[in-house]
C-alpha cells in the first residue's frame, strides 16, 4: 500500500486509519446491523450540535452541495423570498441554487475579506418584510473567514425568520449549540471537520420547519421531507446508501467523542493554524485575513509582490514531498490556501513548513 499524501485541503482530507479501516466490510443496506448504524449516525450528528430536542438529522447521498440544494428546495417555497448573505464563493453558490430553482432570492454582499455585519442584516430585514428565510455560510471556505453566527442568528430570530446555515466547513469543530442559537437548518458533510470520507451530506432541520415542508421540493431524490419520512418509517434509507461512507463517518464520530468533542477538535485545529501562520509569516507569506475573523479551518496566503512566485511549481514541489495544498479562490488576487483540518497535528505542520522552505530554496526533493 502506498502512503497517502497529507491533504492540506478543505476536504476530502487526511483521515485516521481507523476511519478508513471501518470501510473494509460489506453491509446489507436493509439489514438490522446497517439500520442500527444509520440510527447511531443520526443520533451522533444531532449530539454534535446539541439538537436532540429540537431538530431531526437527515443524511443524504452526495457531496456537500447536494445537501445545500436539497435543503433550499425543501424549505423555501416559490411564494417565499430568500435573503442570501454573501462574502465568498459558497454564498454565491447558495444564491445560484435558489435562482436555478426559480426561487425569489435577494443577496446582501460583503467583500471577501470582511465578515457579514449583523447590523446590515438587521437593516435589510427591516426594509424588506417580504423576506421569509435567510441563508448564511458559517465559515466561508473561499478564504477561511468566520462569520459571526451568534449575532446574525439573533438578528434573524428577532425578525422571526428561519436561518439556513451552511456549516459545511465548521460543523464538528466550531461551537454550535442548537439549544442556545436559533438556527432552523444546519447543513454539513462527512468529509470536513468530522474527518470522515466524502459521499454524504446531512441536514439538521427543526421539527416544525420540517413538518411544514411536505410536498414543497420539486425533486424526488432531493426531497428532505420525504427522506426523513423514509428514516422514520423503517430506519432505512429510501435509496441505496453509501454504506462504507456511513460506516466510516460513524467511526469518525466515535473518534470525535473520544478526542473530547468539538472543543478539543477546535483546540487542535487552532494549534495547527498557529503553527502554520507563524511559520508561513516567517517565510514571507502573511495571512490574507485579519486574524480576528480567521477560522482555524483553512488559511489563505498571498505571494509577496517582491518575490517571483509560481503556484504550479510551488504546488508540485510540495506534492513531491507528500503535501497537497489547495489553489486560491479569491476573485481579484493571486493566492493559495492551506487547510488546518483533518487527522493532522502540529508535527505535520512543522514538517510542511520545512518542505515549504526547501521548495522556496529550490532544493531537490
Ligand atoms: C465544501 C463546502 C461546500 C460543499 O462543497 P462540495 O464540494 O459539494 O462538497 C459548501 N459550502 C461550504 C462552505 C464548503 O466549505
Amino acid at each position: 500500500m502506498t502512503d497517502s499524501p497529507i491533504l492540506l485541503t478543505p476536504g476530502p482530507l487526511t483521515t485516521h486509519p481507523a476511519t478508513r479501516q471501518a470501510m473494509l466490510r460489506d453491509w446489507g443496506s436493509r439489514d438490522k446491523a446497517f439500520i442500527a448504524l444509520t440510527a447511531e449516525l443520526r443520533t451522533r450528528l444531532l449530539a454534535v450540535a446539541n439538537g436532540q430536542a429540537t431538530h431531526a438529522a437527515i443524511p443524504l447521498q452526495g457531496s456537500g452541495t447536494f445537501i445545500v440544494e436539497a435543503a433550499i428546495s425543501t424549505l423555501v417555497r416559490k411564494t417565499d423570498r430568500l435573503l442570501v448573505l454573501i462574502n465568498g464563493a459558497y454564498g454565491e453558490r447558495i444564491l445560484a441554487i435558489a435562482q436555478r430553482h426559480g426561487l425569489d432570492a435577494v443577496a446582501l454582499r460583503a467583500p471577501e475579506d470582511q465578515a457579514i455585519d449583523p447590523a446590515r442584516v438587521d437593516a435589510t430585514l427591516a426594509a424588506d418584510p417580504a423576506i421569509t428565510h435567510v441563508a448564511l455560510v458559517h465559515c466561508e471556505t473561499t478564504t477561511g473567514l468566520l462569520n459571526p453566527l451568534e449575532s446574525i442568528a439573533g438578528v434573524v430570530a428577532h425578525h422571526g425568520k428561519p436561518l439556513i446555515l451552511d456549516a459545511m466547513s465548521s460543523f464538528g469543530a466550531l461551537p454550535l449549540d442548537l439549544a442556545a442559537t436559533p438556527v432552523c437548518a444546519v447543513l454539513a458533510s462527512s468529509n470536513k471537520c468530522l474527518e470522515g470520507v466524502p459521499g454524504l451530506g446531512f441536514a439538521l432541520i427543526a421539527h416544525d420547519a420540517l413538518a411544514a415542508a411536505k410536498g414543497v421540493s420539486p425533486s424526488m431524490s432531493f426531497d428532505l421531507h420525504a427522506q426523513h419520512q423514509g428514516f422514520e418509517a423503517n430506519g432505512q434509507w429510501r435509496f441505496t446508501p453509501p454504506v462504507q461512507v456511513v460506516a466510516a463517518l460513524v467511526e469518525a464520530l466515535r473518534a470525535l467523542e473520544s478526542e473530547g468533542g468539538p472543543t478539543a477538535r477546535l483546540a487542535r485545529y487552532q494549534d495547527n493554524l498557529r503553527t502554520l501562520a507563524e511559520g508561513m509569516t516567517r517565510l514571507g507569506f502573511p495571512l490574507y485575513l485579519d486574524p480576528a475573523i480567521q477560522a482555524p479551518i483553512i488559511a489563505t496566503f498571498r505571494p509577496s509582490p517582491a518575490r517571483p512566485f509560481e503556484f504550479e511549481a510551488f504546488y508540485d514541489g510540495l506534492a513531491e514531498r507528500g503535501f497537497l495544498i489547495y489553489p486560491g479562490k479569491l476573485t481579484r488576487e493571486d493566492s493559495f490556501r492551506i487547510g488546518c483540518i483533518g487527522d493532522l497535528h502540529r508535527a505535520d505542520f512543522e514538517r510542511l513548513l520545512a518542505a515549504v522552505e526547501q521548495v522556496l530554496a529550490r532544493e531537490p526533493a
